[in-house]
């Protein structure tokens, strides 16, 4: 690995000044690192080095990338709220609002906590988007991916276990962060620091296979850089030429991935050519074609189509004296900055001019694929100006979901609006129902308040107390909601075993009363003929009744004692009529024509929602169950179907539905995915995600739940939108 000298702080003042000159831009820089010196005099990091070192060293590294003086100064000042107890006021007070925010997101995003890979909660394309959101501003991501990478090369002061667990997190939440904003330096200087740790075994021996051939590659890579000077300098064509060396965990992770042996890896001998313009680019193409075979389909034009994270360039391979395969990238010098400090090179520090924060973020954000890929609506949408678009589209993507966190630092994310009742039934159940008070911030709150990102909630409980019906009125979680409503119902049917006994006393006492023996009366064969009489169904609805009084409990004492008169069918069947009965619907929103009270229930297999064209199949022994009328479980038989309708009456209800998305895998799918859906205000019940055999593809099952048809169908062309995505398709096994 490559030796870093310590940088002093005169060194970041002389770097910076090769492009920023503004006496106050300077001024800014030399205060920072004054004030940070002071607030962190006799710190020490592990290494024993003051700690001054590691903040000159990341707003060094910050300066080499020619980032704006509020993100060099910031990188100076990182680490005083955490390290120095300095507050924000007082930041804002010494710097600017701007400063203090700066520095104390970092602080934030720092604070979050990764669980490690064996916990069943662990997603680390999950931790990513949180620390994106979170961050909130590309220069805290900046600052924070230049303070993780001091810290890697200056790891082996760490214990072995916080080595590992570092380099883990640096592999899986830093490195692809860095490479979705296209930094290809620090992230492969993150992976290869990170390979070291995990596996350190497999590091060296690569490294010694790099080594082994080092020689012999060098001298084919300059021979061949010779030959190409030489022709292009014979066309007048302007260009720099360079050898590059792979980073060793790209070659790990090829000859893993690809199943490849180290010989076996092509772009070993590789070549990068600078030139001026775009069209240059082609030009050296073309020569470089006109003199060597290339191989074909390794051709790759990321000028005219360029990558997700803004990467251009030319790829072609080709062969070269003794049948060496080389791989070369043509590129312009800007292609080649962007390729090297991906968004940073976008960051057009303009002297003079205001520096203007939300105009730079949108700039960049404008640039990067990221947000285009929650482009989710048409592109004719012309109402809307370009501006405003992405600021819609941001607005969604980061106010989508709160994300807060347990005093121990964990990070729940919950969907806009949730409130410390969501909070509480995510961290537990029993926390959920005995919840009596939340303090948000170290403030007391009401239950309902809403949470905001970055909260840190702690809820107060108290044994022996229970969820209440008001809670259903703000939580926005199902989990809570259907916590919240399973409990109020356990509480409502012990109320009913309780009233089922109040009825059967009561009976009993009657019957006492007119001196006759309870034991002689209360069993099947007396109670069971009078069930039609009384309009029950069985014998605890029918107790029941006594005890709520929609039946008399002397009426039915009277007809058990003294059977004088039995009523005919006709006379039961009249009194049913003429008592005018609201018209029942089942609770399903579903209705048979004609008929009513018959027991239905929605078919599994192709659960149909409201406003899906359907059909009841009568069961033998479960009552009707509806499908959609083209079901294929259904289409071919020709009994036992009936008609049934939706109850125009009922929009309450949600239906569930299961959606099967076949995409092309790629990382951040998943997450965009339940961001979509979470945006098209659709509530998720599960979602789990398979790769396919081929390996490139990937099946995500997914199951919501929706008012009707129409907003299914909604939710359904929106997915079709998300990049990668192939099919989308309603389950019906
Ligand atoms: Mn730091």
């Amino acid at each position: 690995m490559a030796e870093h000298k310590n940088p002093g702080i005169d060194d970041v003042m002389d770097e910076a000044k090769t492009y920023i000159h503004a006496p106050e831009s300077l001024a800014l820089l030399e205060k920072a690192a004054n004030y940070a010196s002071e607030h962190h005099a006799g710190q020490f990091r592990r290494s024993g080095e003051p700690y001054i070192i590691h903040l000159t060293n990341v707003a060094y590294i910050l300066a080499k990338m020619r980032c704006g003086p509020m993100t060099v100064a910031a990188g100076f000042l990182h680490d005083v709220i955490e390290d120095c107890g300095v507050s924000h006021e007082q930041l804002a007070r010494d710097f600017s609002d701007e400063m203090a925010d700066l520095v104390e997101a970092v602080t934030k995003v720092g604070t979050l906590e990764f669980k490690g890979k064996d916990d069943p909660e662990y997603q680390a394309a999950n931790h990513r988007k949180i620390f994106i959101a979170m961050a909130k501003d590309v220069r805290v991501i900046l600052v924070k991916l230049v303070d993780r990478l001091h810290n890697m090369r200056t790891l082996q002061y760490q214990s072995e276990a916080s080595q590992k667990r570092i380099a883990m997190e640096t592999l899986e939440v830093y490195a692809p962060i860095a490479h979705r904003l296209g930094i290809s330096s620090i992230k492969n200087e993150l992976e290869d620091l990170s390979f070291f740790y995990l596996n350190r075994e497999e590091y060296y021996h690569i490294a010694k296979l790099v080594e082994a051939k080092k020689a012999e590659r060098d001298e084919a890579v300059s021979r061949m850089i010779s030959d190409i000077s030489e022709m292009l300098k014979e066309n007048n064509i302007e260009f720099r030429i360079f050898g590059r060396s792979k980073h060793l965990y790209s070659i790990y992770r090829k000859m893993v991935t690809k199943h490849k042996r180290f010989d076996e890896i092509l772009d070993l001998l590789a070549i990068r050519i600078i030139t001026k313009t775009e069209l240059n680019c082609y030009e050296v193409l073309g020569y470089i074609h006109a003199a060597y075979k290339p191989i074909p389909g390794r051709l790759k034009d990321y000028i005219a189509v360029p990558k997700t994270n803004m990467y251009q360039s030319i790829h072609t391979t080709i062969i070269g004296e003794d049948a060496k395969i080389f791989e070369v990238q043509i590129r312009t010098e800007e292609m080649d900055a962007v390729a090297e400090r991906g968004v940073a090179a976008h960051w057009r520090y303009k002297e003079g001019s205001k520096y203007d924060a939300r105009a730079e973020q949108k700039e960049i954000e404008n640039k990067l694929s990221w947000f285009k890929n929650f482009a989710l609506y048409s592109e004719d949408d012309v109402n809307e100006s370009a501006s405003e678009y992405m600021a819609t589209l941001q607005r969604d993507v980061f106010e989508a979901n709160v994300y807060v966190m347990t005093p121990m630092g964990r990070v729940i994310d919950l969907p806009n609006g949730a409130t410390p009742i969501d909070f509480a039934y995510r961290i537990h159940t029993d926390v959920g129902h005995t919840a009596v008070g939340a303090i948000v911030n170290n403030a007391m709150v009401p239950l309902n308040t809403e949470l905001h990102t970055g909260d840190v909630v702690q809820i107060k409980t108290m044994k022996g107390t229970g969820p209440s019906e008001d809670w259903l009125k703000f939580v926005k979680t199902n989990q809570a909601r259907n916590k919240i409503r399973r409990y109020l119902q356990l509480k409502e049917s012990e109320k009913h075993e309780e009233r089922v006994a109040e009825g059967e006393k009561a009976l009993a006492e009657e019957l006492r009363k007119r001196g006759a023996d309870p034991k002689e009366y209360l069993d099947k064969k007396h109670i069971e003929p009078l069930y039609r009489e009384f309009r029950v169904t069985n014998y605890t609805e029918f107790m029941y009744s006594l005890a709520v009084k929609s039946n008399s409990v002397s009426a039915v004492a009277d007809r058990l004692t003294n059977q004088r008169h039995v009523p005919t069918e006709d006379e039961v069947l009249s009194r049913v009529l003429n008592k005018e009965e609201p018209r029942r619907t089942t609770k399903l929103g579903l209705v048979i024509p004609g008929i009513e009270s018959m027991k239905m229930s929605i078919a599994h297999c192709c659960k149909p929602v409201y406003g899906d064209k359907i059909v009841g199949f009568i069961t033998k022994a479960d009552g009707v169950k509806v499908h959609r009328a083209d079901c294929s479980n259904i289409i071919h038989i020709k009994n036992r179907k009936i008609p049934v309708e939706w109850d125009e009456g009922d929009h309450e209800r949600l239906y569930d539905s299961v959606l099967i998305v076949n995409c092309y895998d790629r990382s951040f799918l998943l997450t965009d995915i339940v961001t979509l859906v979470n945006q098209c205000k659709v509530p998720m019940e599960s979602v789990s995600a398979n790769v396919n055999k081929d390996k490139i593809t990937s099946t995500i099952k997914m199951s919501i739940r929706v008012h009707d048809l129409d907003q299914l169908e909604n939710v359904i062309s929106n997915l079709r939108k998300v990049e990668s995505v192939i099919t989308v398709k309603r389950s019906s096994q």
